[in-house]
């Protein structure tokens, strides 16, 4: 059987849909942070679905709610009112800041990206929108014009889809690369409070004003931000960086956009949304995965003002934006992700987490770096720590295959694909992170050898 599955992958799904491993796992069942293959080997799921799965797979809370409405509505579209949509919508907006309150549903984070830059050039009346080298914001023709993660671009043909502006040297993130360039292999404790951290921001800001000055044509429409970058492999800012970007923007007349695509509903642990990390308000939020835990479903949250210029300008509707059944399931997620505390559980989980990993860089000369906050963590692989070189493909994949047989699943990113990235569901505990740290350490101990 799993032959024929691979010969049915490889003649009728797009050749673009390639697999993680050589031998690709044929998942069969889910149930909270751990996933069944069809040979009923058991693998603690750490990139939860890619960021997607936040409270568990088939939670039963979300499950019992999913087959109530499943039986009750499934579909009308948001011109009918139900009483999901609304239930939704209090419940979502109550857990955004004034004056961000304004809600319109959609199916996946490349859609609400789009939406939000039409929202930003329908409000600003300027067209131009700026985005970070490395960042990824969807793969729609529009917004694979804002993704700039080097393995997305290379191939592509020049002037497609929408252009955005990158910072051309900002968070070039790779080779041993968290921000600071001048200590790319520091912890993540130490880019929190070293003064070359505070250098690199300045240097970023120069960099950033002058890409406002010279190559946007003074008609800055939106800059979207990750809080944290996660397709690079988890690139964080320097402290202050994002807050001065977001007001010289906002000078340009331009809106700001926090793209919480991976960063929000709870998983970075302290806050609830990756921007209040930063101490910014945005005037566009955007999110996706997490949101349904699985199932399609997105949302752009904006201010009364942005969301009226967009209705004096356009209709804008989506057939299943708002449905019921992701109504019911967004809404259970939220309830389950209070009552199980598990904001709380990233951040205490996640810390213990992010430390026991840091052991691992002073342990291996190929952890060049261990970054995140937490249950967003980046592991970056290098040749050395001197060179800072990415470690080879093969070899990652070589690491990253070891998880897998014995019983770890991460996933990867960065330019080379060098970074090993963890973000498993919210419901993760303490000794499953000394599982996964063991087995991550097995796996580099065997390559070594
Ligand atoms: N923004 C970010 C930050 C993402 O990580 C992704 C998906 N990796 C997207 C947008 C696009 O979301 P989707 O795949 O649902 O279109």
């Amino acid at each position: 059987a799993y032959n024929r599955v691979l010969e049915i992958h490889k003649q009728h799904l797009s050749p673009v849909l390639t697999a993680y491993f050589s031998e690709p796992l044929l998942l069969h069942q889910g149930y909270m942070e751990w996933l069944f293959d069809y040979e009923g080997n058991r693998y603690l799921d750490f990139f939860s679905g890619i960021v997607t799965v936040s409270v568990g797979h088939c939670h039963p809370k979300v499950n019992a709610v999913a087959q109530k409405q499943l039986g009750r509505l499934w579909h009308t579209s948001a011109v009918f009112f139900h009483p999901p949509i609304h239930e939704y919508a209090e419940k979502l907006s109550a857990l955004l800041p004034e004056p961000l309150k304004v809600i319109f549903l959609m199916n996946s984070g490349s859609e609400a990206n789009d939406l939000a830059m039409l929202m930003a050039r329908a409000h600003s009346n300027n067209t131009d929108i700026i985005s970070f080298r490395g960042a990824y914001h969807g793969c729609s023709p529009y917004t694979l014009g804002l993704t700039n993660v080097g393995f997305y671009k290379m191939e592509l043909p020049s002037g497609m889809g929408c252009q955005s502006t990158m910072c051309p040297d900002v968070f070039r993130g790779p080779w041993g690369g968290s921000h600071c360039r001048d200590s790319p292999v520091q912890t993540i404790r130490k880019c929190s409070c070293a003064p070359d951290c505070c250098q690199a921001k300045d240097q970023y800001i120069e960099q950033f004003k002058d890409t406002l000055n010279t190559s946007v044509a003074k008609s800055i429409a939106g800059f979207f931000a990750e809080p944290i970058q996660g397709v690079n492999g988890v690139v964080q800012y320097p402290k202050g960086f994002l807050k001065e970007a977001f007001e010289l923007v906002r000078e340009w007349g331009g809106v700001c956009i926090a793209d919480e695509v991976q960063t929000g509903f709870g998983r970075l642990g302290s806050h609830f949304w990756g921007f209040q990390t930063h101490g910014v308000l945005p005037d566009i939020v955007t999110m996706a995965k997490g949101i349904g835990n699985g199932f399609p479903m997105a949302a752009v949250v904006t201010t009364p003002e942005i969301a009226k210029s967009l209705a004096k300008c356009l209709l804008h509707f989506n057939t299943f934006g708002g449905n019921p059944m992701a109504c019911a399931i967004g809404s259970s997620v939220l309830e389950v992700i209070k009552e199980e505390n598990l904001q709380e559980n990233s951040q205490e989980v996640g810390t213990y987490m992010l430390l026991k990993f840091a052991k691992l860089r002073d342990e291996f000369e190929i952890v060049g770096d261990v970054r995140g906050k937490g249950l967003m963590i980046g592991i970056e692989m290098v040749k050395d720590k001197t060179s800072r070189q990415p470690l080879p493909r093969e070899e990652v994949n070589q690491i990253h295959q070891d998880c897998k047989r014995m019983g770890l699943l991460i996933g990867r990113g960065g330019t080379f694909s060098q970074t090993f990235r963890i973000a498993p569901s919210m419901c993760i505990t303490k000794p499953e992170v000394d599982f996964a740290v063991e087995v991550f350490r097995s796996a580099l101990i065997q390559h070594m050898e």
